[in-house]
């Protein structure tokens, strides 16, 4: 039974249109509950114990992945097809397309280099239609190249690696001209960071005025999750019904489902915001600081999660950061770019090490050792924190409980080190796990840093506050013990309950290995409970400062 060819579909292979519809017996009976799949040669049993759902195949376009894409992008499920990145979907494109020795597509460069890598590998022409001085679009040098034979023009808005984003009305002229005759593929990969901050604006309400155009996402930039390898195509139903015949058997695998899923969160949508518009500020303090520089001649405007700049001399450029333990790329091989280099937009201290070397005031990166991470997740917590201590910022904490983020601040700033926390913890229930649980990660990530603790200071102690006195002795002798003695006259803190507060440096303790003695007396609970924390970072201050390289300890080891 073949189908009628509608809309763009004559414009694809011949031989993919008469190849019948690609259909396992899974994505005919769906996921339905209730029936016994002996289809697929799969086994009853999980690979390994604590497996979820890895036995079983998941189906072709998994349902509730479809939906939270489907809410994210305001569309339909016809118009959607989940693939492995944005990179997969270019690939289905060129192949369900172009036919090898035949036909052509059409980029336009200085841009991304996939869409001819994937030309190449299928055997299809590539011509260009360079991007204008100021990296516009050049729409009549577009149609310039196109011919009957070309079936694909790809737009990258923002591109990459200029920045910058494309003219909405440029695109919409492309999708007119060239329409019945090539798709006009929109690659959005970035389009997170100019939404709503430079006015750049998702071509997907117009897919259905323009049955050529073809919108490219991604989970991988703006989302964070490059590792997950999950990205989309949005166009019309019928190029969606070509593209799934020639996507991979079952291309996204369970884990990527769950993890998806997890992204698409009612709660990590908001957390996801909050990190973008920080990645979009720190950008824009960087390039501040980036025109200073002298080897740096000039920065583009970026309206995506990177810069471009000119250098006098880009390997130079590359050559100094490399030396300083930094990757940049150099982009001077592309058409139309002299001496570009391109400059992701890291973290806080990534971005901070990268100034002080291209500044000249720090080569090499010793002070990059004693860094750890923890990931700790339960039923009850998420937990990331990540400890630098040779580093004194950035401190950013985050457990959802106002007071203990401001004491676990306290220990950081006092003890001199950098340390990131975020918990998503069951808060609605009580904050005792989301407390216990960051402590007993804090205490492993410090723990972790602090190496063979070669060098170290390893004993501390130290003071008052107002009223209040606290006496902190600790030993980081790789043995657990705390002696906490402190009677609070107030149930609560702020948000955070005082009878958690000796619970809190048990599990910090018990995980740092070491030997916590912390007395406090005072009258008012706040500063109690301050000066503990603030004597906590204190006398670790003292305890992880490295000087030389003797192991505090006639054992030898600690
Ligand atoms: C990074 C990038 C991609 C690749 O995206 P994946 O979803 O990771 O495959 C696609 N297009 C552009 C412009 C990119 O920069």
């Amino acid at each position: 039974m073949t189908k009628a060819i509608t809309g763009m579909q004559s414009r694809a292979r011949p031989e993919i249109l008469r190849m019948a519809d690609y259909s396992s017996a899974r994505s005919l009976v769906g996921e339905d509950e209730g029936v016994v799949f002996l289809d697929a040669n799969e086994c009853a049993y999980e690979p390994f114990l604590g497996a979820r759902n890895l036995s079983r195949y998941a189906t072709q376009q998994p349902r509730e992945l479809q939906r939270a894409f489907c809410d994210w992008l305001d569309i339909s499920s016809r118009n959607l097809t989940i693939t492995r990145g944005a990179d997969e979907a270019i690939d289905c494109l060129v192949r369900g397309f172009c036919a090898p020795g035949v036909d052509n597509i059409v980029i336009c460069p200085p841009t991304f280099a996939m869409y001819a890598q994937s030309a190449i590998l299928q055997g299809v022409e590539v011509r260009e239609a360079p991007l204008t001085h100021d990296f516009a679009l050049d729409q009549k040098a577009i149609e310039a190249v196109v011919d009957t034979a070309t079936k694909l023009v790809f737009v990258c808005s923002p591109n990459n690696p200029t920045g910058n984003v494309m003219d909405v009305r440029t695109i919409a002229n492309l999708c007119v001209a060239l329409d019945g005759k090539a798709l006009v593929v929109v690659d959005e990969t970035y389009i997170e960071y100019a939404i709503d901050t430079f006015g750049g604006n998702s071509v997907i309400p117009e897919l259905e005025r323009f049955a050529n155009q073809v919108v490219l996402r991604t989970l991988s930039k703006s989302h964070a999750a490059a590792g997950l390898r999950c990205g989309c195509v949005v166009a019309a139903a019928d190029v969606t019904d070509l593209l799934r015949r020639v996507l991979a058997p079952y291309p996204v695998p369970q884990p990527v489902i769950e993890a998806a899923l997890a992204i698409f969160s009612a709660n990590n949508k908001g957390r996801l915001t909050t990190k973008r518009a920080e990645t979009i500020e720190r950008r824009n303090r960087v390039m501040e600081s980036l025109e200073n520089i002298d080897e740096i001649k000039r920065v583009w405007p970026s309206h995506a999660n990177f810069i471009l700049v000119e250098a006098r001399n880009a390997s130079a450029l590359c050559r100094r950061a490399r030396a300083g333990g930094i990757i940049l790329r150099n982009q001077s091989h592309q058409p139309g770019l002299n001496e570009a280099v391109r400059i992701s937009i890291g973290s806080e201290a990534e971005m901070t090490q990268l100034l002080a070397v291209l500044r000249g005031e720090a080569v090499a990166c010793e002070a990059q050792k004693r860094r750890h991470v923890i990931v700790r997740k339960t039923n009850e917590t998420a937990i990331a924190v990540a400890v630098n201590l040779d580093r004194e910022a950035p401190i950013n904490i985050d457990t959802g409980i106002g007071f203990y983020d401001h004491m676990l601040e306290q220990i950081a700033k006092h003890a001199g080190f950098a340390m990131t926390l975020e918990c998503d913890g069951d808060l609605d229930i009580d904050p005792h796990h989301s407390i216990e649980d960051c402590a007993i990660a804090l205490g492993q990530a410090i723990r972790g840093a602090l190496g063979d603790k070669r060098g170290i200071g390893r004993y501390g102690f130290c003071l008052p506050m107002d009223e209040a006195l606290v006496t902190v002795a600790l030993d980081l002798s790789g043995r657990f013990y705390l002696d906490f003695r402190a009677k609070f006259s107030q149930p609560m803190v702020g948000d955070l309950p005082t009878d958690m507060i000796g619970h809190i440096f048990h599990s910090l303790a018990e995980n740092l290995q070491a030997n916590l003695h912390i007395a406090v007396t005072g009258e008012n609970c706040h500063h109690m409970v301050e000066a503990c924390f603030k004597g906590l970072g204190r006398a670790l201050r003292q305890a992880i400062r490295q000087e030389g390289n003797d192991m505090p300890s006639t054992k030898g080891i600690l």
